[in-house]
Parts: C-alpha cells; structure tokens; sequence
C-alpha cells in the first residue's frame, strides 16, 4: 500500500487524482493528513508545501523540489506534476496526459495562446512539465486550433438549445449518461415526459425575459436533441416532439446546425429518418460505438455491425448533410487493433465526423478497477494509430475532453472534416456560450463574464422533473435575467 502524507497543505484532491489515475482507488483521511492507494507499491511520500519550497519525497529524503509559486493553482499543478513524476518512476508507467488530470487539456492550451505564447513555447511545456505525451500535446494544440475555429462562428448573445430525452429501449452494460430512467417505459410515459418538456420550453421561450433577450439579437445557433435514444420514443411521443420543434421552427431560423442523437443503429428506420429530414434535423449522430459484434455483445449493445451499417447507408439514403459516429476504445475485450479495425470501418462508410470515446465505466463498478489498472500500452497505441489515420484521411481534431475515471487515462475526442463537426458539443465544452437545456438532467449555463459561469441542471429523475417544471420554468428566467 502507498501512503502519501501532507505537509503544510491539504490540497487532497491534487493528491487524490493523480493516486485514482495510477492506482485506480485512493482513500483520503483527512484527520490523519494522508492518502492511501491500497494498490499501489510498499512506499510512504511526503508532500510538503513550505514557505519556500514544494516538495514530494520518499522516506530517504530522495525526490523532487522545487520553489514554491506565488500562485494557488500553480501549487496544485507543481504537486501533481512531482508526485506523477515519483509514480512515474516507482511503477515505471506513463500516461498519455501525464500529470494532466482536468478533463479541459485545451483551455491549458487556450489560456497560454491568449497568453501569447507560441505554439512551440506551449508543446514544451505540455511535455517537459506536464509529461504530456508528444502525440497528446500535438493533439491538444490541433483540437484548440479547431475549437477556436469553431467558437468564431458565435456572436456575443449567442445561444445553444438542448433538448434531453431519457429514454432507451435498453441498457449498455457501460452506460453512464443519465439513464436511470433509461429502460422501456409505458408509452404514456413518453407523452407525459415529452409533453411536460415542451411545456418548459415554450413557457420560457414565451417569457419576458426571452423576449427581451431575442430584442437585443439573441439567437439560438445550435439545437441538440440528446439522450438517450431520443428516436426510440414512442410514435405518439415523437410526433410530439417533432409537432413541439415546429412551432419552435421561427426560434431555430438561424440556427447553423440541428442535431438529434438517433445513438443505437438497431432503432433506425426509414420513416423516422424521413419525419426527421422533414423536421429540419441536419446532422444525425449513430452510435456504432464498435463494429465487432463480440465487443459489442460484451458490452450489452443488441445490435451488431449489420444493423450499424445499414443505419448509415439509411441516413445516407434519406439525405442528411452530417452523419456523426461514436466509437469507444477500451470495451471489455477490446484492444489497440479493434479500434484501428472500428475506425478503418468507419471510414470505408465516410461519416463527416466521428468521435473516438475511451471507456469511462461508472463510478464504483468493481471491474473499473481491474480495466483500469489494466496495462493501457497498448490501447493508447491504438488510439494514436487510430488519430494518425484520421488526419491522413484529412479529418482534424476538435473538441477534447476527458473523464474523471477514464481508461488509460486517455480522452474523447472528435475528428471531423473540415467544416463538419458539432458546433454544439464544442460550444457546450467551452463554457463561452450560453445554453439553454430542457428535460431530466438538463443544464442550463449563463456565461456571466469571461470564466464565470453560472449553472442549473434539472433534476435527474424524470418523474421529479415533470412535477417541478414549474418551479425549474421560474428558476431558469432568474437565472437568464441575471446581468454579466
Ligand atoms: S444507448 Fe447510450 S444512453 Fe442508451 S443505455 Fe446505451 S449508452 Fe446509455
């Protein structure tokens, strides 16, 4: 067991991530001042903040030092950077992100970039200091470029709308969205959900507050319709929806993109790409998530790669301008060569842009511990296979993000062609629009200045949520009148 005590601090999230990274689980006791990681190797560290200096030694006094800054979020980075580099050389691993535990790496690329440094000045850093792996930092600065790219689309005013439809016919074994609502449900479910849903929006859309807002040139510039499995709603609930987005078709005018997450292949039909082509929808995303039906039966998805390939050539067929397509590195089973597999599938369908997801199982699973610790050597090779691929194929990084408890430790991200690619999801990661979210578990965030953020997430469960409509319809419009 590793123990890891403090010093002159009790900065134990900083200490905390980086055990969790290594050792998949870390136990805090904050009366005593230390941390333990049951799995990690026989040794005690010392991590000391001093008036002048910061240091992380082992019991022989060895390790590193260094001054201490000025500046409270430097400590933190400097602690995790010099207990990564003890870990680093204790266990001999490496990660692809190295001391990097936020689940932003690029807006450490963008706060520099703002900074005026130069992308040169910003790889070494991210590789001398951080440990960043060269093939993440080339990532990490290509991604930014992208993101920044697409953030130029927005005005100031500028808003997103996101719809959340909790339902799904059945549960991926990995599943950590919000779906503990998520099995089959009695079809009035569906009605009453979406029914309570278009109740919130159109209240707030029909408020004062919006009304002023849209004066003053407002506009919403991405619609995002996620889930779940926002097509396996029942007929009567989707047509409600869909009859919902029609009376909201003025609002959504200008908006660049509407998207709808049709996510499992074996829910695609014609017709419902047809009512969704009808509707205005303009960029579809299907899930494979792998195309090897083993991985895919492990993972407790009911359907295989046919069924993903003929939701693809439907889509096509019905006339989408943008297919999206998740994959996941990392499945049980899976390795480096399956994902290169899945992403040279993808590409032989040519979808315009495709996420390469690694496994993030949920929070306390007893086998995320063992898939954690599993050696990732391999499935980073994959994954950086698998970017080299994309970016011969002409498809460029763009938005990033990390999980907390994620495989490997590595990363989500999106590849896409030029000009393709979710303005939603980039905007939704950077914390620089607003958005305005309606159903369980929606988040609504007012951006009130450069960095400050404010949040509202709607209750979880679906039920909860259909009784305090109301009361969320009122708490939104407060939020939204509040000045930046
Ligand atoms: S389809 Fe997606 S949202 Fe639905 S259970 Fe599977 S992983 Fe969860």
């Amino acid at each position: 067991m590793l123990e890891v005590r403090l010093r002159g601090h009790a900065l134990f999230f900083a200490v905390q991530d980086l055990l969790q990274l290594f050792f998949g689980r870390a136990e805090t006791d904050e009366a005593a001042g230390l941390l333990r990681a049951p799995r990690g190797p026989t040794l005690v560290l010392t991590s000391t903040v001093g008036e002048e200096e910061v240091s992380t030694l082992r019991a022989d006094g060895r390790g590193p030092r260094a001054p201490r800054p000025a500046d409270e979020r430097l400590l933190r980075r400097l602690l995790r950077v010099q207990l990564y580099e003890v870990l680093a050389r204790e266990t001999g691993r490496s990660f692809p992100w190295g001391s990097l535990t936020g689940i932003r790496p690029t807006w450490l690329v963008r706060e520099r970039r703002l900074a005026g440094w130069s992308q040169l000045a910003i790889a070494r850093e991210l590789v001398r200091f951080y440990h960043v792996m060269p093939a993440r930092a080339r990532l990490a600065l290509a991604a930014e470029r992208t993101e920044r790219q697409q953030l130029d689309l927005l005005k100031p005013g500028d808003v997103l709308l996101y719809l959340h439809i909790p339902f799904c016919p059945s549960r991926c074994g990995y599943c950590s969205f919000v779906t503990a609502t998520g099995v089959a449900r009695p079809a009035t479910e569906h009605r009453d959900y979406v029914a309570a849903l278009l109740r919130d929006m159109e209240d707030f859309f029909g408020s004062d507050v919006w009304h002023r807002r849209a004066a003053a040139g407002c506009r919403i510039r991405a619609l995002y319709v996620g889930g779940g499995t926002p097509i396996s709603l029942a007929p009567e609930a989707f047509e409600l929806l869909l009859a919902g987005l029609d009376r909201a078709a003025p609002l959504l005018a200008e908006a660049r993109e509407l998207t709808i997450e049709a996510g499992r292949p074996d829910c695609v039909t014609p017709a419902i790409l047809a009512r969704l082509r009808e509707a205005g929808f303009t960029r579809i995303c299907i899930n494979p998530q792998s195309f090897d039906d083993h991985l895919l039966a492990a993972a407790g998805r009911p359907h295989g790669r046919r069924e993903s390939e003929a939701a693809f050539a439907l889509a096509r067929a019905a006339g989408f301008p943008e297919i999206h397509m998740d994959l996941i590195g990392g499945l049980p089973g899976g390795t480096g060569a399956t994902l290169l597999a899945d992403v040279r599938r993808a590409l032989e369908l040519g979808p315009e842009s495709l996420t390469l997801h690694a496994l993030a199982p949920k929070r306390g699973a007893d086998w995320w511990e063992t898939e954690n610790f599993r050696e990732s050597t391999d499935l980073v090779a994959g994954f950086d296979a698998a970017t080299r691929l994309l970016r011969r194929r002409g498809y460029r990084p763009g938005p990033l993000y990390r999980q907390k408890r994620i495989l490997a430790g590595l990363e989500n991200c999106t590849h896409a062609l030029p000009g393709r690619g979710g303005l939603y999801n980039t905007a939704m990661l950077s914390d620089e629009a607003d958005v305005l979210g309606f159903g369980a578990s929606a988040m609504t965030k007012r951006v009130l200045a450069p960095g400050r953020v404010k949040r509202l997430a709607a209750p979880r469960d679906l039920r909860l949520y259909m009784a305090r409509v109301a009361e969320l319809g009122r708490r939104r419009r407060e939020l939204w009148e509040e000045n930046g």
